[in-house]
């Protein structure tokens, strides 16, 4: 009899404490918030991830999306850019218009938004050619982003670093807010990719279980893992390939002192493999395949700027590293930055900062 009595309370108290201990950084009064934004009427939600989006910034609008428009809300996605062709062979019909190639749509839809959602991103300078609207947008703004350092531009914020991907977390906070019935296939195939790309396949920020307890619930869902690897990973151009093997026998120089390693991109050598967008994408995880190698350096030519993208394994900060010298910022194993100055003197100031890193890169644990 005691027992019988016991077990719900038992019960009650472990739910209780899941609902409060579920996020590190986010208080219960926004989460409430958040669940009446989206619970009290049906709304028209614009949702914006980052420049350039990668895997997770998609699959995160694309996902929640979903599951928003499944509960009722008339929900269309405005990215600031064109994405990689890889990312294009998802389930969902959800509407997403490119700012830079359709303005006129994307400024209509922001007109008659009444809810902002803004996934992937941590400052709205890196919402790109959005980032004006974004920040003139006066009604409520939402964030769901996993980078660390937010700064503070919406009105309710969900920011949790511990998270591998946006889309981890927007499985979190979807059951936080009561819409888990609403999550379905297409739902679930997007989130599902957000947190295959943001990991590198699984590679990295992969020590927290939850993140595969999520991907576990959404393979309930009936997804076909092996198509999305497939869709994701088995999908380039015959170009980028030959790219790839030109700049690993060509192009990458290792410094295994500083056990670093850097690849250089010019506009010219893109222009030679016929680059598409997302041809490069990765490219900087492989020199950190070589032994003892910890940092990583990928710095492509691009139109007015040279764009850096930083890798590295165990307690390198390339966040910081970025943000010091390269007007950038990101997690703490994957970062990026850019520099006005020519590709050559970006190479030169990265080869002539390694000695100031040396025993940082010595002493860095893998
Ligand atoms: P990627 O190297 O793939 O472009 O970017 C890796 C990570 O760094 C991503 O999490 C991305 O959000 C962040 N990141 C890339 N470029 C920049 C940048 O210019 N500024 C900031 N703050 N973060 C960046
Ligand atoms: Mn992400």
């Amino acid at each position: 009899m005691e027992y019988f009595r016991a077990a719900p309370v038992r019960d009650f108290v472990y739910l209780s404490i899941q609902i409060y201990m579920v996020f590190k950084n986010t208080d219960i009064e926004t989460i409430t918030s958040i669940r009446q934004v989206l619970s009290e009427r049906k709304q028209k939600i614009v949702i914006v991830p980052h420049e350039s989006p990668d895997g997770d910034a998609i699959g995160s609008a694309i996902g929640f999306g979903e599951i928003l428009s499944n509960f009722g809300h008339t929900v269309n996605i405005v990215t600031p850019n064109d994405y990689p062709e890889f990312l294009k062979w998802f389930g969902s019909e959800l509407n997403i218009v490119k700012y830079d190639k359709d303005k006129k749509s994307g400024k209509a839809l922001f007109n008659e938004a009444d809810l902002l959602i803004c996934v992937d991103f941590n400052e709205v300078g890196r919402a790109g050619k959005l980032e004006k609207r974004v920040t003139k947008f006066n009604k409520t703004k939402i964030l769901i982003d996993h980078h660390p350092y937010p700064k503070n531009f919406c009105t309710f914020m969900v920011s949790e670093p511990e998270y591998s991907s946006t889309a981890e977390l927007i499985f979190d906070v979807v059951h936080q807010i009561g819409f888990e019935k609403q999550i379905n296939k297409n739902a679930a195939e997007a989130l599902y990719t957000g947190i295959l790309t943001d990991t590198g396949a699984f590679n990295h920020n992969t020590s927290r279980p939850n993140t595969f307890k999520v991907v576990s619930d959404l393979m309930k869902f009936g997804i076909d893992t092996e198509r999305i690897q497939s869709g994701v990973y088995h999908n380039f151009s015959i170009n980028r390939m030959k790219l790839l093997g030109y700049c690993l026998n060509e192009k990458m120089v290792v410094y295994p002192e500083f056990r670093s390693a850097i690849i250089t991109i010019s506009k010219e050598e893109l222009k030679q493999f016929d680059f598409q967008p997302g041809d490069t994408e990765g490219f900087v995880n492989y020199p950190l395949s070589i032994k003892n190698i910890v940092f990583s350096v990928l710095l492509i030519e691009k139109e007015k700027f040279v764009k850096a993208s930083f890798r590295s394994k165990g307690n390198f900060p390339t966040n910081q590293f970025a943000k010091a010298h390269f007007n950038g910022g990101g997690h703490l194993n994957a970062s990026g930055g850019e520099t006005d100055l020519s590709l050559d003197a970006a190479f030169e100031k990265f080869t002539q900062l390694l000695p100031k890193y040396k025993r940082l890169l010595e002493e860095t644990e893998i």
